[in-house]
């Protein structure tokens, strides 16, 4: 994989710099002060929120997770949807370069776990396309991830399926100050499975960034998306003052026993208050620079090696078929590995369905007599799906898909 040096974000500025520079840093935040309380109504560097959705267990089996453990290479499929608005929220509709920076950078983080991401495509939603826009638009109306309903609506418009892809969303103005939030734990029939960034935090360079400049909430969001638990974990609640949660490793806390259980951290090491005394854990001093913590994205930089053991185990234990090609079966709206007749009375109930994602197979979002075509070229096969047996939507790999839409134009 190509390795990347860290781009130089804005705090490493204030920290690597000479007194002209220190200046110029202390004017720059004036002003973005001042630009901010003016126009946007809310603090410019709120502090850094993040929710875990899905079971806060511990769901791995005993010994999945050991230091003897072979972390084969996983490279998982990602499709980033956006949903924009410029008029409301400024610089919403970020580029692919912006998504592709955003990705080189993930990438980056994660180069010492033996997990990748790739982007495999992009989809742009505009926010008045929902009944609740102007709801949006507003504070205190519908915000994310408050408004399931509503953040299913355009799930079920773009996502792909979440078995075989990592959907990332990105949208602007979280409720409060969230700035992400991912599910931990993985459930099929969730239709919101997926990784979602605050547009004013998503990459590294461009208009949309507000405050945050080093990518971090992604990798952070995609820490939890590969089974991480945050590093201050108690129970359901988090670690806010030093000596809590002092137990069994393997079975508190974020059930990795090279985290210390520090409190939440929003400062660095080297500022006192923010993090646990030197003092040990299991041989391993207390900390604040993880990925999993809240500290500034100048010191988040590490996972840990029983953070990576637990992300492979994690991922082969619930989310095996994102780096399997094994169970992929175009056509197969019902999950039986066949595509058959319920899968034709599937596709039929949404024919001429426009604006659909469900019958839809040429991703067109439409269902026509193109969609048919391809079931009708594939009406038979039978798939290798291996030990699965649950019901999902239909997988969709643009090469196949091309190769198919190809044979049926001739
Ligand atoms: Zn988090």
């Amino acid at each position: 994989m190509e390795i990347r040096k860290k781009p130089v974000g804005f705090y490493q500025e204030i920290h690597d710099c000479d007194a002209f520079a220190l200046l110029k840093a202390i004017g720059i935040i004036v002003i973005t002060l001042f630009l901010c309380f003016s126009s946007c109504g809310s603090p410019a560097l709120a502090q850094e929120e993040c929710v875990v959705l899905g079971s806060q267990g511990n769901p791995l089996p005993m010994g999945m997770v050991n230091y003897d453990r072979t972390n084969t290479e996983k490279e998982i499929n990602c499709v980033v949807h956006v949903l924009h608005d410029n008029q409301y929220f400024p610089n919403s509709n970020i580029s692919l370069g912006v998504i592709q920076g955003a990705f080189g950078q993930l990438n980056v983080d994660f180069d010492e776990t033996n997990i990748s991401f790739n982007l495999v495509h992009t989809t742009y939603t505009h926010l008045g396309s929902f009944s609740w826009a102007d709801s949006y638009r507003q504070d205190g109306g519908v915000c994310f991830p408050n408004y399931g309903t509503q953040m299913a609506q355009w799930t079920n418009m773009v996502k792909w399926n979440t078995a075989e892809y990592c959907n990332v969303y990105v949208a602007p103005d979280f409720c409060s100050s969230i700035l992400g939030f991912a599910w931990v734990t993985y459930y099929p029939w969730s239709t919101l499975d997926g990784v979602w960034v605050e547009t004013e935090v998503f990459g590294v360079t461009g208009p949309q960034l507000t405050w945050r400049f080093e990518n971090e909430t992604l990798t952070h969001e995609m820490g939890h998306y590969c089974g991480l638990h945050h590093v201050f974990k108690n129970g359901d609640g988090i670690v806010s003052s030093c000596g809590q949660n002092i137990g069994d490793c393997e079975h508190t806390g974020d059930y990795i026993c090279d985290t210390p259980p520090t409190k939440v951290s929003q400062g660095c090491p080297e500022e006192p208050g923010y993090y646990c005394p030197e003092v040990t854990y299991y041989g391993v001093p207390f900390q604040a620079n993880n990925h999993m913590d809240y500290c500034p994205e100048e010191c988040r930089d590490t996972f840990t090696p029983g953070q990576i053991n637990r992300m492979h185990a994690m991922l082969e234990y619930q989310r095996s078929e994102l780096f399997s090609d094994e169970t992929f079966c175009f056509g197969d709206f019902d999950g039986d590995c066949h595509v058959g007749t319920s899968d034709l009375l599937y596709l039929l109930s949404y024919y001429e369905c426009q604006g659909c994602t469900h019958g839809d197979l040429d991703l067109d979002h439409n269902v026509t007599s193109n969609d048919l075509n391809l079931l009708l070229s594939v009406y038979g096969d039978e798939c290798d799906c291996g030990s699965l047996q649950l019901p999902r939507h239909p997988a969709r790999k643009p090469e196949d898909i091309r190769e198919l839409i190809q044979k049926t134009k001739q």
